[in-house]
C-alpha cells in the first residue's frame, strides 16, 4: 500500500515517512528521500518503532531543546527500531540484507572506555548520537544504522518485540542484573508503566516473586491481566506481604520521590534497591534507610550491547514476547493520534507498525 503523510501525500518511490516533533505536544509526518548507507552502516526497513516516555518527556512535551544527551535536533524521531536490512555499506562483514535487527539506540564514539565495554549510552565521547535525538531514527519507513549498534534477532522475536528491547526491555534487564534478581528474590516494583513491566516479566522469568505498586487504574488492570500482584502504596502493606520481612529487592520505575522512597523503606535487611525511573528528586535519611540496613543502591541506565544479545536470546529461551505489553498499534501516519493517546499516561506500549 502507499505510504502518505498527515497531509495526504504519497510517499514516491525513493521518498519515505519521517515523524519530526515539533514540541508543545506537536508533530508532523514529513516526506523525506530514501538515504543510502556509508561506511559500516546498512538501511533498514523499518517493520516496528514502538514510543518510549522518555520521548514524551523530552521532545515531545517540551518546546525548547536543551543541551545533553536529550538534546532535540529536529531530526527523524523514534528510538526504539527494529527491522530488516535493505542495503549494506561497504565494510559490513558479518551482516547480510534480510537480517532481522534491532537498533541499540545510541551510536558511541566507539573508543572511549564505556563504549569499549558496550555501554555506548554512557559514551563520553564528542561523537556520540542518540537515535531520534541527534541522528535520524525509528519514526520512519527506513533508517541508517551503524553496524556495531546492531543486535540480531532469533527467529521467535516478533519485530514489535524487538523494537522494544531496543530501549525498554534492555533497561529492565540491565536494572535486574544489576540487582542479581533470582529465584530467591521476592521483589517489589514502583511505577508499572512499561519499563516497570518489563522488570516484572523478567524478574519472573528469572524466578523471583513479584509485586507492583501502580496508582493508575489502567495500568493497574493491565498488571493483574499479566498476574503481577498489586499491593497498596504504603509501607504497611509492603510489610505484610513480605511477613514483616520486606523485599530482598526493590526497583523503582517511577521517577515519584515517594516511591523511592517506599522503595528504600521496605527493603529487607542487606537488600538491593535499583532506582531506574527517570527525573524527580528523593530525600531521605541515609542512616536508618540505608547504612543500618546495610542495603545497596544502585542506579541502571538503559544495558550495555553485549547484555541486549544475551537478552534477545534468554527472551526466546524464556518464550517471552515483551509485545504482550503493547495495548495499542499504529501506522506512522496516524503518528499524531498514537502520540495523543501514549501522553494521557493509561495506555500500554504503543507501537508503529509496517506490513
Ligand atoms: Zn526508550
Ligand atoms: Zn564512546
Amino acid at each position: 500500500m502507499d505510504q502518505m503523510d498527515q497531509m495526504g501525500r504519497i510517499a514516491s518511490p525513493g521518498q519515505r515517512l519521517g515523524v519530526v516533533m515539533l514540541g508543545k505536544c506537536n508533530l508532523e509526518v514529513r516526506l523525506f528521500d530514501i538515504p543510502s548507507p556509508g561506511y559500516g552502516q546498512v538501511r533498514m526497513k523499518v517493520k516496528a518503532s514502538t514510543l518510549c516516555g522518555s520521548d514524551l518527556n523530552l521532545i515531545y512535551r517540551k518546546e525548547s531543546w536543551k543541551d545533553g544527551p536529550g538534546k532535540y535536533c529536529g531530526v527523524v524521531a523514534g528510538h526504539e527500531p527494529c527491522g530488516v536490512i535493505d542495503q549494506l555499506g561497504d565494510g559490513c562483514d558479518g551482516f547480510e540484507v534480510g537480517d532481522r535487527c534491532i537498533v541499540y539506540h545510541i551510536s558511541g564514539c566507539g573508543v572511549c572506555q564505556d563504549c569499549r565495554m558496550g555501554w555506548h549510552i554512557s559514551c563520553t565521547g564528542t561523537k556520540r548520537k542518540a537515535y531520534g535525538y541527534q541522528r535520524d531514527g525509528g519514526h520512519s519507513d527506513y533508517i541508517i544504522a551503524d553496524i556495531q549498534n546492531l543486535v540480531k534477532m532469533p527467529s521467535f522475536l516478533t519485530f514489535v518485540d524487538g523494537a522494544m528491547v531496543a530501549c525498554g526491555v534492555g533497561t529492565a534487564y540491565a536494572a535486574c542484573l544489576r540487582a542479581q534478581v533470582s529465584g530467591r528474590d521476592r521483589v517489589l516494583i514502583t511505577g508499572l508503566g512499561p519499563v516497570g513491566m518489563c522488570i516484572a516479566l523478567i524478574a519472573r522469568a528469572s524466578g523471583a516473586e513479584v509485586y507492583g505498586i501502580e496508582l493508575s487504574p489502567e495500568r493497574r488492570q493491565q498488571a493483574s491481566a499479566h498476574n503481577i500482584t498489586l499491593i497498596a502504596s504504603d509501607a504497611e502493606a509492603a510489610m505484610k506481604a513480605t511477613d514483616g520481612k520486606g523485599f530482598e529487592v526493590c526497583f523503582d520505575a517511577s521517577g515519584n520521590a515517594q516511591a523511592r522512597h517506599l522503595c528504600l523503606e521496605v527493603a529487607r535487611r542487606w537488600g538491593r534497591v535499583v532506582y531506574v525511573g527517570e527525573g524527580g528528586n528523593v530525600t531521605f535519611s541515609p542512616s536508618p534507610m540505608l547504612l543500618h540496613k546495610q542495603i545497596t543502591l544502585h542506579g541502571s541506565w538503559v544495558c550495555s550491547m553485549a547484555q541486549m544479545e544475551d537478552l534477545v536470546e534468554l527472551l526466546a529461551r524464556w518464550q517471552l514476547h515483551p509485545e504482550i505489553l503493547v495495548t495499542h498499534k499504529y501506522k506512522l501516519k496516524d503518528a499524531a493520534t498514537a502520540y495523543g493517546l501514549f501522553n494521557t499516561g493509561k495506555t500500554g506500549k504503543v507501537a508503529f507498525i509496517w506490513d
